[in-house]
Formats: C-alpha cells, structure tokens, sequence
C-alpha cells in the first residue's frame, strides 16, 4: 500500500529524524503492507515547534475562515472514501463495507458539523460588566488508538482547528497509513502550513515525548485508561490541560416490558460490530431474571449468525488478549452459549463471536474492558439490583435501556454513573457530548462540548 516516509510537519512531508520504521500489518491475513518511520522526540520537537509557529496567525484568523477550511476537509474526506476505506480495511482488518459506512461515513459527519459549529459559535459573549472571549487552548498533541482510525482524529483535529488551535497528531501504531491520508487531506484543503502536523511512531516514545513536550498547551487522548492514567499524571505535573477519552464497560440493561427481541439484537450487533473493538460497545447485558433464559437465546441465535461477517481483531496481541478473557471466563464459571476461545480459522487475527450466560458481577469477565467481540450476559432481580450491577464497574462511558415507555427508561438512566445513555434503541447523535464518567475519561469529545475542550475564556470588565 501506499505510504509516506517521512513526517507531514510546516506544510510538506519531511525526513524522519532517525532511521527505525513501523512494520503496518494486515491481521486479516497477517501480511506486512507497508512501512512508515518511527518518529523520535526530535521529529516530536520539530512538529510542536511548527505548530507554535503557526498559532498566531491561525488563532486570529476569522471563524467564518477555520469554517471554510473545514469544510474543504471534509470535501476532501468524502472525495476520497474509497481510497479511505480501503486503507481502514487494509489496516485494521474491518469489513469493507463497514469501513465504508462507519469509519469513513462518520467523520465526515462530523467535520461537517464543525465547519457549521466553527462559523455558528458565540465565540464572545457578554456577562454583566465583562466581554467574555472564547480563545484557542494552543497546541493541542493529539494522540490516537486504532480502533475508529479516522473518527478518532477527526474529533480531536476538526474541533482544535475550529477553536484556532494548532495541532501535533501521534495516531496509533497500528493505523497510521490512515494517518497519513488525513494529513494529505488537510493540506488539499488548504489548512495553512504548521496549522497540523503528524508524526507516525510509537506510544512510549513518540506518544510520550508529545505528552510531555513544554511547548504543548493541551494533550487530548484517546485509548487505554492504563495510559491515560500516565498522560493525566504527567499533564498535571506541567498543570496543562487534558481530555481523557478512556475505556468501557457498558450496561444494556433490559427492564420488564421492554421488547425483549429488540433490545438483544441491538445490543449483540453493538458488540459484534468492529469485532467488538468498540470503547462504548454493550458489552454486559443485565436482564431480569424472569426473561433471562429467553434473552440469552436469543444472543446466542444472533451471535451464530454473525459468523463469516465479522473482521478480525487489529493484530495477533489484542488477539490473543481476548482469547485469554474468554479462557478466564469459563474458568471463573460462566456458561459459553456461543462461540469460544478456540481460533476460528487458520490465518488471521480472527475471534468468534461469543457469547456468556450466568456470568456474575464480580467475574473478570464482567468487571474489565475485553476488546472483542465478547458479550456477558447477567442476571438482576429488581431494579435496584440492575442499578448496582450497570453501576458497579470502575468505568462510566456509555450504556442503554430498554423499558415499555421512554420515561421509566430514562428514569432509570439518570441514576446510572455514565456519560451517554441510549433509550430504547435511541440512535448515535454526532452532536451529542461523548466522554465518560469515573476512569473512562476527563471532558468530552463531539458537538459544540467537544469545541469548548479546546477553548480557554478570557474576560474583560468594562
Ligand atoms: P493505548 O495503548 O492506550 O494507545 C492509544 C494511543 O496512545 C496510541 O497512539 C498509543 O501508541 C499511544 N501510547 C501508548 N503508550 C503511550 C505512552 N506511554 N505515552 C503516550 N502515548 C502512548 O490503547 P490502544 O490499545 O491503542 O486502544 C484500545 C483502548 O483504547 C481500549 O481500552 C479502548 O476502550 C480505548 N478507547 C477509548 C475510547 C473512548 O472514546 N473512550 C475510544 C477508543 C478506544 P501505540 O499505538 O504505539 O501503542
Ligand atoms: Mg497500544
């Protein structure tokens, strides 16, 4: 496949500093596609300095201007889907047609909504006595996991570029041939030179050397919350500011009178798509003890029938991974109703879909983030009971619930300790603020929330 060799730094792609490369790996069949360079802190100095350079003039520049150069992005994304798609697939292993509708569908939805969001926002406003300016963080290090290539980048970059930040991205080692077309797609679009910049390389060092660079002003992550742990520690170190986009454990919570058939479709497809490799995927199903053998199946009907569609996982570590967690859920005593840790085919990162009935709260498997496509089912009594058991995980990104009305669904939502809810079926909103409560994260991604993470006030009293 096509790739770069160098840094897309200053408008124009650059010599890596050192000579070390990344081998980029198909996993549906294990095949090394291509290489990029493994950036170093010197290529990581050399991006933050660009961007620097550059905010001044980016930051002054007109809201109606970043909105225009957004949308040009945007333009350029959705000229370029096939292309786009194509390299999703290639490199993280998702079928094409997902790759088509999700990976590239959705970011361009919502660089479309940030070029709106960029001219339409009060960007000052007044408050008694004071005018309050709405102005850009600064230099954002934007660091990115595999599992949504593109989205990922697009919801930090679209939003920093909106503010009149500047950006230094480091994407994920797995995926950075995606990466590398996000950077051409900005320069097609005629972002100004400096205004974003990419550097390929890896989390311990590239990734690293941004989060700790004294000429970053705000680092925004997305992936394990055992790094960000890390980045949290070292951006509080330097008091700079930080936006955590952690891992989940999401509840389906199934109440009485919900459509029982509905809601379990919804909820497999939820963690079968992407392989499972979803931070907000329902990965825990809790139904009430009197549907509990109905509900479970079902998924195991509907889990079978995912069979040959599903992609394989990102690459062999994330695959053995989860070939672990479901050998440790049948040793802690839950029931396999489908699939299982056994490989389903010969090459290729592959899991099958699978599928745990009578898996208790405090089973590994209930308690931490999988990454495949592995769902628990487990049982409640009452409400109270399904309230402890969605709310008793160290995580709070998403969940969803299901009732005979909306109220008593969203009723039961608002005690639950999550950033986003979705009642009986409700659909994705690209507007909406995503981000977790507890360890799944600090702030939020998306819509005009996702745009303040990147804005500082400053008042003036008249
Ligand atoms: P990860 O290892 O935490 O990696 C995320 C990014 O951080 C990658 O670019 C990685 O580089 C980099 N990195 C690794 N170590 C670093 C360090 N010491 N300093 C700075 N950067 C470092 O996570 P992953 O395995 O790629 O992604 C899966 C995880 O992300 C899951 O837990 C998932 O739930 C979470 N996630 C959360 C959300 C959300 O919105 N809440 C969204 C997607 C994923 P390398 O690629 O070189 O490792
Ligand atoms: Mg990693």
């Amino acid at each position: 496949m096509k790739a770069h060799d160098g840094m897309y730094i200053d408008g124009a792609w650059r010599p890596a500093a050192g000579r070390d490369t990344i081998e980029v790996v198909n996993p549906a069949d294990e095949q090394v596609i291509a290489h990029v360079p493994a950036g170093t802190a010197e290529d990581v100095d050399a991006a933050v300095r660009a961007a620097r350079a550059a905010l001044p003039g980016w930051a002054a520049t007109a809201p109606a201007e970043r909105a225009a150069r957004i949308a040009a992005l945007r333009d350029v994304l959705a000229a370029r889907k096939d292309e786009i798609a194509g390299t999703v697939t290639a490199e993280l292993g998702a079928p094409l047609s997902f790759s088509q509708s999700v990976h590239v569908g959705l970011p361009v939805r919502v660089a479309g909504s940030y070029a709106e969001l960029a001219a339409s926002y009060a960007f000052e406003e007044r408050i008694g006595n004071s005018t309050v300016y709405a102005e850009p963080v600064g230099v954002v290090g934007a660091i990115t996991p595999w599992n949504y290539p593109l989205h990922q980048i697009v919801a930090k970059v679209a939003p920093a570029l909106a503010a009149g930040c500047t950006i230094v991205l480091k994407p994920a080692e797995d995926t950075p041939l995606t990466a590398q077309l996000f950077a051409e797609a900005v320069h097609e679009a005629g972002v100004p030179a400096g205004v974003f910049n990419l550097v390929t390389g890896l989390g311990p060092v590239a990734g690293q050397a941004l989060a700790g660079h004294d000429g970053v002003d705000l680092v925004s992550f997305t992936g394990s919350t055992a790094v960000g742990k890390r980045i949290g520690a070292t951006a509080g170190a330097a008091v700079k500011r930080v936006a955590l986009e952690l891992g989940g454990k999401s509840a389906n919570v199934i109440l009485p009178g919900a459509d029982l058939a509905r809601a379990v479709a919804v909820g497999v497809a939820s963690v079968m798509g992407n392989s499972g490799q979803t931070c907000s995927a329902l990965t825990r199903m809790l139904v009430h003890t009197s549907q509990y053998d109905e509900a479970v199946a079902l998924a195991a009907e509907a889990a079978g029938k995912y069979g040959d569609r599903i992609g394989p996982l990102v690459n062999a570590g994330q695959q053995a991974r989860v070939r672990g967690y479901i050998e440790k859920g049948v040793e802690e005593g839950a029931r396999l109703v489908a699939g299982g840790p056994d490989a389903p085919r010969e090459k290729g990162c592959y899991v099958s879909p699978t599928v745990f009935a009578d898996v208790t709260p405090e089973m590994t498997i209930a308690q931490e983030e999988i990454f495949g496509p592995v769902l628990s089912i487990l049982r409640y009594e009452d409400e109270d009971d399904a309230l402890r058991i969605a709310n008793g995980t160290v995580y709070g990104l998403a969940g969803a619930v299901w009732a005979a009305d909306d109220a008593t669904a969203a009723a039961f939502a608002r005690r639950m300790d999550t950033g986003q809810v979705d009642i009986n079926g409700g659909r994705f909103n690209p507007l909406a603020p995503f981000g977790g409560y507890k360890q799944s994260g600090v702030g939020r991604e998306l819509g005009p929330h996702g745009l303040a993470e990147y804005l500082q006030t400053k008042s003036l009293q008249f």
